[in-house]
């Protein structure tokens, strides 16, 4: 890439292009077009955002473009702090000097970055420099009319830290806000990074690096990219950090390779998480047994509540087909505190193309200095200069009892002034169902049009899915991200080796020959001891004595089939390859699964199937009305369990002895406060 930067290097903001153009390099090269039909160019652009988001890069592309241009544009560019000087009015000096070539060499771009430094809030502590440098710039800027083809921008991380005086109309009159990249936006990037290689990564893996790197900014993708090529060099050429004389190093054959790239990720912090911790995640694939209906439910939701358009990071078109009069908002909310752990999280990384703002007890209280009414007065000022934006408030009952009568009154007011026409989502959950809600807090969102939502505790059928999980996927170790997929040396999951020995056991009497038949059955007898144990102390968990008895009987089946078919084997080499393949991973395409047990499918599969069965539904009857992070919590220790080969059964029983437990504590104090 040469080190000339156009807008062609430049991913993700086709919007900011667009606006600059029609905004600055239009007005300057078609001047006369504009001026016959009393079109009047900004003085002023202001660029501001996160650092890192392509604001100078923006406007040296623009430069570029200028100088690429029939008509010669001008660009003249500095550093806010670099128009300081330390003797009086010499900065002053300088910024008559930076207005007086633009005037010579019209049409021009004046190009400040970090112009926060240069212009700074006036203040009754700040030195009478600064403020004499501010008054300055105005009065360059208010001399500025709009036909002079003179153009002021600034770029800036801190908005708020610029002298309001400088954002009135007239002076920076058009704002552009440069927002962490989405998903989409990340990907150009990439590509746009990668553009030079000889040997690109696959565009199926860019996106899937695009997934896996949110919160990070234009520079730290830039950065994810040499650091993937420094791995690649320290992988294959390791000589290079002891030879002492020059290595040589051929970069044709340098091919960066996935590995590196995912080395590389581990190794870089995002500026946005350096700075704020966004609880931003996907539904994790052990959850979504429990979730995915309510996540789906409450996006349909939102697509009637939300204009077209606002749910995509496509451009606001249409109206939203509620009929509200307020800003779209939902409220996730009851007793289940799902929607703030999960839910919630989950929607902000579905929706991440929405700036997000988050409304909580540590932002509204990480100011000592600052009253509580105007933190929040502040982040709806900020939100409503990023449209379409978001603003997250999660669990609002944390904080509502710590505000005082007149914060309350202020964060209603704020809410009811958020009218149809402001595209900014409210997404609030409450730990308690609508109408326990506080009058306040509850009237704000109307049941009608479909702005609450209330989460119910996971279902027998979603309880059932969940725990069957445990079972089928081998645990937690395996639902994962993919990352962690390669793990199975876990204990866990003999449990689901044993059973699908189970299932070859009938047709595959060469696999039994090679894993030691007596081990197996020994070990087989050893975990169905344990499944079959019955707990008897409260009742609660007894697998009938019939069920025993049927297990007996069965088992003897089993031994005298296996036998039988022993003696039948055939010994194919192929047919055993397979089957080696299928017990090393614990799974194999359902095809091929169903092909070796079709028509073989023994009284062993069943009762084994049926032992797994009987013992979900045990978990599934003593888990009624559970909230889901008791549930998460019994699975995990299940996991636990097994990893042990302990008692699945007394687990359980536990769990369910202290939840009782617990409903009675909560019960008595109830009363009590009642
Ligand atoms: P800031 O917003 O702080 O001014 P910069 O424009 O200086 O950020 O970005 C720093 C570097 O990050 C750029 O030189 C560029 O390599 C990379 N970068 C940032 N945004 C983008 C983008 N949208 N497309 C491509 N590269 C980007």
């Amino acid at each position: 890439m040469s080190n000339l930067k156009d807008f062609s290097c430049i991913g993700g903001l086709e919007k900011h292009i667009r606006i600059v153009k029609e905004m600055v390099l239009f007005p300057l090269m078609y001047g006369d077009v504009y001026a016959k039909f009393n079109l009047r160019p900004p003085r002023g652009l202001l660029f501001y955002g996160p650092p890192g988001t392509g604001k100078t890069l923006v406007a040296s592309a623009l430069a570029t473009e200028c100088s690429n241009s029939e008509r010669k544009v001008s660009f003249i560019s500095r550093k806010g702090s670099d128009c300081l000087s330390k003797w009086v009015g010499e900065s002053e000096k300088k910024l008559e000097k930076i207005f007086l070539l633009a005037q010579q060499t019209k049409p021009c771009i004046i190009f400040f970055d970090e112009v926060d430094g240069l212009a700074p809030v006036r203040s009754s502590r700040q030195d009478f420099v600064h403020a004499s440098v501010v008054s300055t710039l105005l009065a360059l800027m208010d001399g500025l009319d709009n036909n002079s083809e003179i153009i002021v921008i600034g770029a800036t991380n801190r908005i708020d830290a610029i002298d309001p005086a400088l954002r009135r109309p007239g002076r920076f009159d058009k704002e552009l806000y440069f927002p962490l990249p989405c998903y989409s936006a990340r990907k150009e990037i990439l590509s746009v990074h990668i553009k030079s290689w000889k040997q690109k990564p696959a565009q199926k893996f860019l996106a899937y690096l695009a997934s896996k790197t949110l919160g990070f900014c234009g520079s730290d993708l830039q950065a994810l990219c040499a650091e993937a090529v420094m791995c690649s060099i320290r992988r294959n050429y390791p000589q290079i950090y002891t030879c002492k004389s020059k290595y040589h190093i051929n970069e044709r054959q340098l091919k960066v390779e996935k590995e590196d790239f995912l080395k590389a990720r581990q190794n870089i912090v995002p500026a946005s998480h350096r700075i704020i911790i966004a609880p931003i995640k996907n539904l994790s694939v052990k959850v979504q047994p429990l979730l995915q209906e309510d996540l789906a439910n409450i996006l349909t939701r939102l697509q009637m509540l939300c204009p077209t358009g606002m749910l995509t990071s496509d451009n606001i078109t249409g109206k939203a087909t509620s009929k509200s009069s307020v800003c779209p908002r939902i409220l996730l909310c009851g007793d289940d505190d799902s929607h703030t752990r999960h839910l919630g999280p989950a929607l902000l990384h579905t929706l991440e193309h929405l700036p997000c703002h988050i409304l909580d007890v540590t932002t509204l209280f990480e100011e000592t200095d600052k009253a509580a009414e105007e933190a929040m007065i502040q982040k709806i000022k900020t939100a409503r200069r990023t449209l379409p934006a978001l603003l997250y408030v999660p669990g609002i009952l944390t904080w509502w009892d710590l505000l005082n009568e007149t914060a309350r009154v202020v964060f209603t007011s704020l809410m009811r002034g958020l009218d149809r026409s402001v595209h900014m989502l409210v997404l609030m959950t409450a730990h308690c169902r609508h109408s326990n809600l506080p009058l306040e807090i509850a009237e704000l969102y109307d049941d009608n049009h479909g702005e609450v939502y209330e989460v119910r505790l996971p279902s027998a059928e979603k309880r059932r899915s969940f725990f069957k999980q445990l079972f089928i996927n081998g645990g937690s170790s395996n639902l994962s991200d993919c990352s962690s997929q390669g793990d199975y040396s876990s204990k866990t999951i003999v449990y689901r080796i044993i059973i699908e020995l189970n299932r070859f056991l009938t047709n595959a009497a060469d696999l039994v020959q090679i894993l030691s038949p007596k081990k197996l059955k020994g070990e087989n007898n050893r975990k169905l001891r344990s499944y079959v144990h019955s707990t008897n102390s409260n009742g609660l968990l007894e697998i009938s004595a019939a069920r025993s008895k049927k297990i007996k009987m069965e088992s003897k089946a089993r031994n005298k089939l296996g036998s039988v078919r022993s003696s039948h084997s055939t010994s194919s080499k192929s047919r055993t390859n397979i089957k080696r393949e299928y017990s090393a991973s614990g799974e194999g395409p359902p095809s091929k699964r169903q092909k070796l047990t079709s028509g073989v499918s023994s009284s062993t599969e069943k009762f084994f199937s049926s032992q797994i069965e009987d013992l979900i539904e045990m978990i599934v009857r003593s888990t009624n009305e559970w909230p889901s992070h008791l549930l998460e919590s019994l699975f995990s220790s299940l996991e636990l369990t097994m990893e042990h080969n302990g008692d699945l059964c007394a687990t359980v029983n536990e769990y369910v002895v202290r939840y009782e437990e617990l409903k009675r504590v909560k019960m008595r104090a109830q009363q009590e406060e009642d």
